[in-house]
């Protein structure tokens, strides 16, 4: 190689002169020449090297930032899908996004509004004592009243309003007359008499609510209808209608609007087996409560 070199060298002027003046002292100097320039080979191969890697740790580096960028801009972006939707600013920290979150409204229909008086409403569970109602297959009409009734009182004091229990034990027997006289003496604004009903014959196909009012009190029918109203959407039951009658003693001689709920037939299977249980007598008190309240707050007033 050295020859050739060397030839090459003779031969052609210019590029030898170059090639001398970088190769002179190797050249002139023979085998120590071949050891420096394979030093300055592998030199030139390890200084490569040494860049290659430097430049592909930089490039691994800035690779690893970008990432850290991008997931960092993800981030931002999915808080602003947020901010977008609720039309505020937000912050990445769970927290602010939970701010964001509207609060519920309250419910229309809860309270009695501050300043105004509070109403009084009379609960009368019909029958009692020796008195028991209807009987219909272990299903006692007198104890069922005490319940819804006993679920109303409780919902209505939730409102705000305030209860007089008429009758307030299965024990107790009540007349009619002591009944209304009750409701009158502590100027009760509403009076609700609580009963169930029965047909001639046994497991009968009849059922539903019927509510009856004495026309003779100002205020009775239309409270009745908001009573019998309030019940019938609660309970999906059979609407058996809204019944004028001067034939009920407490519904005429109570001073005040009223009206007397026959909430269901013990008669029918259905009935008599959905009243005894939780969910159907709050059903009937829930649809009560609304029919009161709305007597006392509702739009059409
Ligand atoms: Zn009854």
């Amino acid at each position: 190689m050295d020859r050739q070199y060397d030839r090459r060298k003779h031969r052609n002027g210019e590029v030898n002169l170059v090639r001398m003046s970088s190769y002179d002292n190797r050249v002139s100097r023979g085998g120590g020449g071949r050891r420096r320039r394979r030093r300055a080979k592998n030199s030139a191969i390890l200084l490569a090297f040494s860049l290659f890697l430097i430049v592909s740790c930089m490039g691994a580096l800035y690779y690893v930032m970008r990432l850290e960028a991008r997931e960092n801009m993800s981030d931002i972006e999915v808080d602003g899908t947020v901010d977008q939707q609720t039309g505020t600013v937000l912050g990445k920290t769970p927290e602010r996004d939970e701010d964001a979150v509207p609060e519920r409204e309250e419910p229309t229909t809860t309270g009695i509004p501050q300043g105004e008086k509070i109403p009084l409403v009379a609960i009368d569970a019909g029958h009692g004592g020796v008195d028991g109602g209807s009987d219909r297959k272990g299903v006692l009409e007198k104890e069922v009243n005490l319940e819804i009734a006993e679920r109303l009182a409780e919902k209505l004091e939730d409102l705000g309003f305030e209860v007089l229990m008429i009758r307030e034990d299965n024990d107790t027997f009540i007349t009619k007359q002591d009944r209304a006289a009750k409701a009158n003496e502590a100027g009760a604004d509403v009076y609700i008499s609580v009963h169930q009903n029965t047909y001639e014959e046994q497991d009968n196909e009849v059922s539903g609510v019927e509510t009856y009012y004495c026309e003779d009190t100002e205020g009775s029918k239309r409270f009745a209808e908001l009573v019998h109203t309030g019940v019938v959407t609660a309970t999906g039951a059979r609407d058996r209608n809204l019944r004028e009658t001067d034939g009920l003693y407490v519904v005429r001689e109570a001073n005040m609007p009223s009206c007397l709920v026959e909430c269901s037939y013990l008669t029918n299977k259905k009935e008599r087996e959905a009243i005894v249980t939780q969910e159907y007598q709050d059903k009937l008190a829930e649809g009560m409560a609304e029919g009161i309240y709305k007597f006392f707050y509702g739009d059409e007033q």
